[in-house]
């Protein structure tokens, strides 16, 4: 439970971690895009304007006569105001079109232009001068233009005023645009960040879990035994000398069995801490073969099993192997097809070369394992079902077979032995 919940405070920590990193950088780089292209909107808006007064001032320079309907087509569209003075008198068309609101913008706009730039000279040779400028009144954005045009003696001053509505509006469309878009994605950044640091997680839960079930198996395992040891104690206290000495025996027996499961279990605690050590060195394969079959021979025959080895005539290459832990897998898978072999059965030992690997054949005729547990038998103190009251297994030999032959960078898997039994294959690197 405690473990549950440690891995789920972590699981949002990282999602959190992940996923706020992502979206600062996703709002980071977000606001430098649109500032960029607020500024290129901007840019465009105030080039566009410039051209269209440069159009519109000609088309003003050009007009022999300038009605009162011209300038009211050209400010309806152009979408801007319009205020044209001749020598400094207002035109007709300002007085017909004066609007308050109208005139303190003009008046701002034309302070604004003498505060920020040079006033254009009057009686300046060229037909007409203007510049075009940018200004805010009352918080809302203008585009203004100031020419002066020369025709004979007199100077017309013209005042364009641009209201920016439509640029801001789309601005703020785009900011909101913006804001979805980062909404949306954050959500996503979200939903990913916790499905793959989930993910990522598995295997610690996966390990923790195992890490809790060796533990209650190996509590499990070593309570039997101990519960015989304490119980043949006891019954020492009230036994007779005949009887004191088969209890004895049964009390070293036991003792012998957990000190297997010890061995067993610091054997595979020391792989797990990366401790357990494999010191190579250069081995003749097939004599380690020979080793484990006459390690095994006698107790085979007692056992009253066939236990056989067939080497080739061929020399084998040099393996580079650690002795002991390889003669340690043979013993494994040897006595485990001792055990699970019936009165009479056949047990073979072979050794075959692929060129690039070495394999170390152990076949047997005897019960066979089934599919679905072929990959389980691998596992920490699993045994099949049929080998649950085996006194000597703990299920531990498999898993540590396996642990030493990765360290050699090698594989081991369990095929069917024609006609019934199981076959376990050792594959170790030649080189
Ligand atoms: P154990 O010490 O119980 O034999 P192992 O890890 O060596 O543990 O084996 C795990 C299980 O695999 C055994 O309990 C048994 O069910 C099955 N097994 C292993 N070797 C054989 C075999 N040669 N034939 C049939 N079953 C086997």
């Amino acid at each position: 439970m405690k473990n549950s919940i440690m891995i789920k405070t972590v699981h949002r920590k990282l999602t959190l971690l992940c996923s706020g990193i992502t979206i600062f950088i996703m709002i980071v780089m977000s606001f430098g895009y649109l500032s960029i292209s607020e500024k290129s909107l901007k840019d465009n808006q105030f080039l566009a304007f410039q051209t269209s007064m440069n159009t519109f001032i000609a088309n003003l320079q050009q007009q022999s006569v300038i009605t009162h309907d011209w300038l009211l087509s050209a400010e309806s569209t152009g979408n801007f105001y319009l205020q044209i003075k001749d020598n400094g008198e207002d035109f007709l068309f300002n007085t017909l079109n004066s609007d308050t609101s109208k005139d303190v913008l003009f008046d701002y706009a034309r302070s604004f232009y003498h505060s920020h730039f040079q006033i254009v000279s009057l009686g300046s040779p060229k037909p007409s001068e203007h510049i075009e400028f940018a200004f805010s009144y009352e918080r809302k954005n203008y585009y203004g233009c100031l020419a002066y045009l020369y025709k004979g003696n007199a100077v017309l001053e013209t005042l364009i005023i641009f209201p920016l509505t439509g640029l801001n509006q789309q601005i703020i469309k785009q900011r909101i645009l913006f804001l979805w878009v980062n909404l949306v994605f954050a959500m996503i950044f979200i939903l990913f960040s916790s499905y793959f640091t989930k993910k990522l997680l598995k295997p610690v839960e996966e390990n923790h879990k195992s890490q809790i079930q060796f533990i209650a198996a190996a509590s499990h395992e070593l309570r039997t035994p101990l519960s015989v040891i304490l119980s043949c104690a006891d019954a020492c206290q009230k036994a007779d000398s005949k009887d004191i000495t088969i209890f004895l025996s049964t009390i070293r027996q036991e003792s012998v069995h957990m000190s297997r499961l010890i061995n067993d279990m610091l054997t595979l605690t020391k792989t797990d801490m990366h401790t357990f050590s494999i010191h190579k060195e250069t081995l003749e394969p097939d004599i380690l073969l020979l080793n484990s079959f006459e390690a095994f021979e006698a107790i085979s025959k007692e056992k009253k099993r066939n236990l056989s080895v067939s080497l080739p005539e061929e020399t084998y290459p040099s393996c580079q192997l650690d002795k002991e832990r390889i003669l340690q897998v043979l013993a494994i898978l040897i006595d485990n097809a001792l055990t699970y072999t019936r009165i009479g059965g056949d047990i073979s030992l072979s050794l075959k070369n692929d060129g690039k690997y070495i394999l170390y054949i152990v076949e047997d005729n005897g019960i066979g394992i089934a599919d679905e547990e072929k990959k389980a038998i691998f596992n920490r103190f699993y045994r099949a079902n049929s080998s649950r009251n085996e006194k000597e297994h703990f299920g531990l030999g498999l898993s540590i077979a396996l642990e030493i032959i990765q360290e050699h960078h090698g594989t081991i898997f369990v095929t069917d032995t024609p006609g019934g039994g199981s076959t376990f294959t050792v594959r170790l690197p030649i080189a």
